[in-house]
């Protein structure tokens, strides 16, 4: 049968793997020219295990993950040493859990997908029209096309959603975060660590491809226009204004450089549905049930749900409503899991308070301690 997936990340490179591989046919289509680089390390966890393993891709993998050989520097809003971080204390649901670069982990992915897989790059969906013969697609390039199923995996601001289930305001919940990144100039040697003040954090780590700055920030819901490049730098360029010590000055000019590369940012969200499913028309990744990045369960859940969808709807003989109950059934107590995970994660990665922020410093220190036996 023929499956159109919107998105060649996570989420849509594991669909086109699964898709494909249960003997589909199968096209994906993404908006950017190529897959879209950049972000920190991602986590591969709890029953991604499994599906990476299925997939053939686990032992990669691991032969390409993040090695942490040494605990970062946690700095006050002076730039002293108050603690150190080592994320293997938290990272860990099994021994297996893996910690590797988004831009790795999507070339292991894409190199995965069986041939005949068809990739339309710089093309997005312009309109969806679903009816009981299947879905009739016009792409944004001037064709067009007839699917099966489209499965909608592209991202927190996705498309297809809001073609085929309404707008994001409807499900996309503001996690009250938002996060940066950028990929770190060479002119000068940046200094690992991370500094905290309440409610706002700056890090700066080098995954193995060289050093990027990251900046998480505690703030209500902003009104901006998500894709303005510059109204994000502005944005980024006042938070970090807060804090003048260390090595913040240069990092603010590399956060606000235009020509900048990896640059990202974004608002910490959760995208909540009743339903993944519309008809013809499915979302998973974060597009469908987004965990929010403090919960390190995005991606996970990302290429579970492209597993329990592919399996689902061919064991149901690529009957979308009659694969619904049983998809639903099998993914939704996963993903409630996941992002509760969430919660966990703000009080460890950007305290709000300076009470918070000092209990959190001295449980660093008790985990250095014990782990240093
Ligand atoms: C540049 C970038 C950096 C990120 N950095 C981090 C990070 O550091 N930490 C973290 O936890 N999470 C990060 N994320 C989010 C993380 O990738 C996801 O939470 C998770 O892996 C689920 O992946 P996904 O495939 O559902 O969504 P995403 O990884 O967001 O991928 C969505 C894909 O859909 C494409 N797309 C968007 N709109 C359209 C359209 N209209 N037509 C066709 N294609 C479209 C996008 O270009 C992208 O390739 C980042 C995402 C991006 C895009």
């Amino acid at each position: 049968m023929d499956v159109l997936i919107s998105g060649a990340s996570m989420a849509g490179l594991s669909a086109a793997y699964w898709f494909a591989r249960l003997g589909h046919q199968v096209t994906v289509v993404e908006r950017s020219d190529g897959l879209r680089p950049g972000g920190a390390p991602i986590d591969v966890r709890g029953r991604a295990i499994g599906t990476a393993q299925r997939m053939g891709i686990l032992a990669r993998i691991d032969d390409e993950k993040v090695r942490v050989l040494e605990p970062a520097k946690v700095l006050d809003g002076t730039g002293a040493q108050v603690a150190t971080l080592d994320l293997r204390w938290f990272a860990n649901e099994t021994d297996e859990d893996t910690e590797i670069t988004r831009d790795r982990l999507n070339q292991i992915l894409l190199g995965a997908i069986p041939e005949g897989v068809e990739f339309r790059f710089r093309t997005s969906i312009a309109s969806i029209a679903d009816g009981a013969a299947g879905v009739d697609i016009a792409f944004t390039d001037g064709s067009a096309g007839h699917y099966d199923l489209v499965v909608g995996a592209d991202g927190l601001h996705s498309n297809v959603r809001k073609l085929a289930f309404g707008p994001e305001k409807d499900y996309v919940r503001h996690f009250g975060y938002y996060v940066a990144l950028v990929d770190l100039p060479n002119d000068r040697a940046w200094q690992r660590g991370m500094l905290n003040v309440p409610g706002l954090t700056i890090a700066v780590r080098d995954a193995g491809d060289g050093p990027q700055g990251m900046m998480l920030v505690a703030s209500s819901e902003l009104d901006y226009d998500y894709r303005d490049l510059d109204a994000q730098r502005g944005l980024i360029g006042d938070f970090l204004s807060r804090v003048d010590a260390w090595q913040v000055p240069a990092l603010r000019a590399a956060f606000t450089d235009p020509a900048a590369k990896g640059f990202y940012f974004d608002s910490v969200s959760q995208t909540h549905m009743p339903s993944w499913i519309q008809g013809n028309v499915a979302v998973i990744g974060d597009a469908g049930h987004c965990a929010a990045l403090l919960s390190g369960m995005g991606t996970t859940l990302a290429m579970v749900a492209a597993e329990a969808l592919a399996n689902t709807w061919t064991e149901f003989g690529g009957n979308t409503t009659a694969a619904s109950p049983a998809y639903h059934e099998r993914l939704r107590p996963y993903v409630q899991q996941c992002q509760a995970f969430a919660l966990e994660g703000a009080p460890i990665m950007v305290p709000a308070t300076q009470q918070a922020l000092d209990e959190r410093n001295a449980t660093f220190r008790e985990y250095a301690a014990r782990f240093a036996k």
